[in-house]
């Protein structure tokens, strides 16, 4: 079995802790041995001399849509032929990749199958990308959010429990791993924030209901607080949005912060005013106020819940014209300037609490774990931006294997290794 190890390391392990000095060393997919100082004489293994950089676990997205083509409306996610569409898919999971994200979890797929597709084309080694957490299509329900009237549309629209039950079931036996729903709406009108929850509660019983019976998961776009709170008393296990969670809702969310994690998702209205004019999207005054407030109650809200212990998760709906993927980084920044969150808080954020999503050994540098490692040039501790420059990784790995190999490493040696 091949081994490599990092010498000359500042460890950040994911767990929150400080950055220490020391050693990594990587025998097959795993890490071996986590060293304070130096690992001494190891043999055989590859040498990768860190020369005093940061080695870190992968990243994790809490809330991805690889075959989101950065789009600019959501009735153009589905524009492309099907076959194109898994082809761009997989661009874009190589480029998450490159861009230190080795885990992501799926905030749902544009087709039915295609992500499912791309997790067993990955896993097979036949094309580089994150670990998948495939997920279904949105369910939404008539007239909800995501039914944009069109059949063949990014959002599976259904209504009654028997018809969720159903679409569940099929999902799961053609391999989801998880269901993807839309209990709450999305305002449209003057209140971008107005309450308003599309699905019942027999409907999103009847989807928590199939994934325990089938051993998957269930995500779910809650905005409105009832919407939040029919999620939590049902089992959903990653809630993303909660904008208009109430003190009952995040009191609920908080009793099961064991199960139940968050994710604000709020790179639309972030990315729409930060970088809309570099992508040449422009915001008319309607908007930007719409955005505004969302971000400002959002920001209120995941403040809040980070104090009552819940974790909430990185994760941005990248995959649109003003959000496209590779800027999924920048939620980091995010949550440090906005949800009060410290710089080694976001990346356990990112790391550890997005391990524990996965429900897979990642997302710590611990013996144990899958190596799912970067090597950053810097210190993203006193500045968590520079993991937005994928520049800045000399290294990426996952599985063990190198997906970036380090400059001013032989590539003979490396490869020697694996
Ligand atoms: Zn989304």
């Amino acid at each position: 079995m091949g081994e490599t190890v990092f010498t000359n390391v500042s460890v950040i392990d994911g767990t929150g802790a400080k950055p220490f000095d020391g050693a990594v060393l990587i025998r097959g997919d795993r890490i071996a041995e986590v060293v304070r100082g130096d690992i001494g004489d190891c043999g055989e293994a590859a040498i990768v001399d860190g020369g005093g950089a940061t080695l870190m676990p992968g990243l994790i997205d809490a809330h991805a849509h690889l075959s989101f083509l950065d789009a600019a409306t959501l009735g153009d996610i589905n524009s492309l032929s099907a076959e194109r569409h898994v082809l761009e898919a997989a661009k874009n999971a190589r480029k998450m990749l490159d861009h230190g994200f080795t885990s992501m979890f799926s905030g749902s797929s544009a087709r039915d199958n295609l992500e499912v597709a791309l997790r067993d084309a990955i896993n097979a080694g036949d094309i580089p990308g994150p670990r998948l957490k495939a997920a279904t299509r949105q369910m939404t329900v008539t007239g909800g959010f995501g039914d944009i009237g069109q059949d063949d549309a990014y959002s599976l629209v259904l209504d009654g429990p028997e018809a969720f039950r159903k679409a569940c079931r099929a999902a799961a036996r053609a391999g989801v791993d998880t269901f993807k729903i839309v209990p709450s709406a999305q305002g449209t009108g003057p209140d971008p924030l107005a309450e308003d929850t599309a699905m019942s509660e027999d409907e999103v019983a009847a989807v928590c209901a199939v994934a325990r019976q089938r051993g998957r998961m269930v995500a779910a776009h809650a905005r409105s607080a009832e919407a939040v709170k029919i999620c939590v008393r049902n089992g959903v296990q990653i809630i993303y949005h909660a904008t208009l969670a109430d003190d009952e809702a995040k009191d609920m969310l908080e009793a099961e912060r064991h199960r139940v994690f968050v994710a604000p998702a709020m790179g639309l209205p972030y990315g729409r005013l930060t970088e809309g004019a570099k992508y040449g999207v422009t915001t008319d005054d309607f908007t930007r106020a719409r955005a505004e407030r969302e971000i400002e109650t959002v920001s209120r809200t995941m403040a809040d819940l980070r104090k009552r212990g819940i974790r909430v998760l990185p994760g941005g709906d990248y995959g649109f014209k003003w959000n496209p993927h590779g800027r999924n980084a920048r939620d980091l920044a995010m949550f440090v300037e906005l949800f009060g969150f410290s710089t080694l808080e976001a990346i356990q954020a990112a790391t550890q609490a997005g391990g524990e999503l996965m429900n897979e050994p990642v997302g710590l540098v611990t013996a144990g774990s899958l190596a799912d490692l970067l090597l950053v040039d810097g210190d993203p501790t006193s500045d968590i931006s520079i993991l937005q420059e994928p520049g800045r990784f000399r290294a990426i790995m996952k599985d063990g294997t190198f997906h970036k190999v380090p400059e001013g490493n032989r590539r003979a040696d490396l490869a020697a290794a694996e």
